[in-house]
C-alpha cells in the first residue's frame, strides 16, 4: 500500500477513535437466567412478547427454558421459528407480522448471531413504521428506540447480544446488507448457561474461537480505549481458562458460564475498538465458500498475526500473560511466538483444521479484494495491507 492510502486510512481511523468516547454505545444489561426474566417482565411491564428463532433451537428443546419463565410469569407469547441461517427480508416481514398481530410488547431473540439480526430487525421495523428493511440499510438509519430486545446467546463467540449491526438478506434482489445503528444494541442479554449445554463440541470449539479473535483484534488494533483493553483482556483470560474445559465437558456450569461471560466482553470491547483482517479475510470466505464465520477466523488467526510481525510484540505480550503461556521475563517477540503457537495448539486440540482448502487460486484476486474493501480504512489494523498484499496469506491458509 503506498504512503498516501496509508495516510489516508491512518487519519480516517484516528478522527474515529477521537469520537468513540462521545458515541451512544450502550450495554445490554445481564440477566443471569432465563428464570430471571421476571425481573425484565416486571421492570418493562411486559405481559406479551414475540420469540424470534429457528427450528434447531426448538429441535434442541431449548426454547422450554423460555416457556416455561413465560408461563410462569403470565406473559402471553407467539413464536416465530421460520430464521434461516442467513436471515432474509420475508423473515422479518413475517416477524413483524406476529409481533403486530399478536399485540407484543417486546422482543425475545434466541439462538446464534441469525436470531438476533432478525429480532434487531423486526424491533427497527417497529420503532420506524415507515421504513422497509432496506430503507434502513447502513448508519444512522434506525432512529427511534426499539421495544424491549431481550437476547438470549445459544453460542459463546458471536457477541451479537452486544453489537449494534443485523445483516439482513434479500435473496430476490441478490443483495445482502447490514442495518447498523445504536438503538440496535439489545437492552437485555441472558448469558444463561443451560442454553449452551448441547452446543455441539465443534461449534463450542469454533465460537469460541471467534471470541477469542474478536478480543485480540480489538486488543491489537489502533482504536482502543482504557475500557475496552481491559475488556479484550479479561476475555482472553477467560476463554484461556475455559474454552477447554467447555469443550471436554460441555455441561460445565462454571465453563459454560464464563465463555458466555467471555464473548459478551470481547464483543463489547470489538463494538468499540473493530476487528481487523483476521475478520475481513474470514468473511471474504464465508462469502465465497460457505465457510463458518468461527472456523474461518479460527485457522486464519494464526496466520494473520504471524504476518503483522514484530508490530504487534508488545500487545501480544499483554495478551500471552493473561493467557497464561507466558511470563514478565519473557522478551516480547518470545512471548508473541509462544501466543501464537498456543492458538494453534488450542485449535489442533480441538480438531481444527490448519487450513482451508477449498480456496481456490482463481479466485484468490477477488477475496483479497474483497477483504481489502471491507478492512480498509475503517479497521485500525496494525500494519495496513493493499488486496495485493493479502493475496499471499490466502495461498498460506489454502495450504500450498
Ligand atoms: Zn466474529
Amino acid at each position: 500500500m503506498n504512503l498516501i492510502v496509508k495516510a489516508g486510512c491512518r487519519i480516517f481511523q484516528k478522527a474515529f477513535r477521537l469520537v468513540i468516547p462521545v458515541l451512544p454505545y450502550r450495554e445490554p444489561k445481564i440477566v443471569d437466567a432465563c428464570d430471571d426474566l421476571k425481573e425484565v417482565f416486571e421492570k418493562e411491564k411486559i405481559t406479551s412478547l414475540l420469540i424470534v428463532t429457528d427450528q434447531g433451537i426448538i429441535d434442541h428443546g431449548l426454547l422450554q427454558h423460555v416457556e416455561e419463565a413465560c408461563k410462569k410469569y403470565c406473559v402471553e407469547y407467539t413464536i416465530y421459528s421460520g430464521v434461516k441461517p442467513n436471515p432474509t427480508v420475508e423473515n422479518v416481514e413475517c416477524g413483524l407480522h406476529l409481533y403486530q398481530n399478536n399485540q407484543s410488547q417486546a422482543i425475545i431473540a434466541i439462538g446464534g448471531g441469525s436470531s438476533m439480526d432478525c429480532g434487531k430487525a423486526i424491533g427497527a421495523c417497529i420503532a420506524n413504521p415507515k421504513k422497509k428493511v432496506k430503507d434502513m440499510k447502513g448508519i444512522l438509519r434506525v432512529i427511534h428506540k426499539l421495544p424491549p430486545l431481550i437476547a438470549i446467546p445459544t453460542t459463546a463467540g458471536t457477541g451479537s447480544e452486544v453489537t449494534l449491526a443485523s445483516v439482513i438478506s434479500d435473496p430476490k434482489n441478490h443483495d445482502k446488507y447490514a442495518l447498523m445503528d445504536f438503538p440496535l444494541i439489545p437492552h437485555y442479554a441472558v448469558l444463561d448457561p443451560k442454553m449452551t449445554y448441547t452446543l455441539p463440541k465443534s461449534l463450542t470449539a469454533t465460537t469460541g474461537m471467534d471470541a477469542l479473535t474478536h478480543a485480540i483484534e480489538a486488543y491489537i488494533g489502533g482504536s482502543t480505549t482504557p475500557k475496552t483493553r481491559r475488556l479484550a483482556l479479561d476475555a482472553i483470560k477467560l476463554i484461556y481458562q475455559n474454552l477447554w474445559i467447555a469443550y471436554e465437558d460441555p455441561q460445565n456450569e462454571v465453563a459454560r458460564r464464563n465463555m458466555s461471560l467471555a464473548a459478551y466482553q470481547a464483543g463489547l470491547a470489538f463494538s468499540m475498538s473493530y476487528v481487523g483482517y483476521i475478520h475481513a479475510i474470514a468473511h471474504s470466505l464465508g462469502g465465497q465458500y460457505d465457510t463458518a464465520h468461527g472456523l474461518a477466523n479460527a485457522v486464519v488467526m494464526p496466520y494473520v498475526l504471524k504476518a503483522y510481525g514484530h508490530r504487534i510484540d508488545r500487545k501480544m505480550h499483554d495478551i500471552a500473560l493473561v493467557a497464561g503461556v507466558s511470563n514478565e521475563i519473557d522478551r516480547d517477540e518470545d512471548a508473541c511466538r509462544k501466543m501464537i503457537a498456543s492458538i494453534e495448539a488450542l485449535n489442533q486440540k480441538m480438531h481444527i483444521p490448519s487450513h482451508i482448502a477449498e480456496i481456490q487460486e482463481k479466485d484468490i484476486p477477488s477475496l483479497a479484494k474483497h477483504a481489502s474493501k471491507e478492512a480498509n480504512p475503517l479497521y485500525p489494523v496494525p500494519v495496513l495491507w493493499n488486496a495485493k498484499e493479502l493475496a499471499p496469506l490466502y495461498r498460506q491458509i489454502k495450504g500450498e
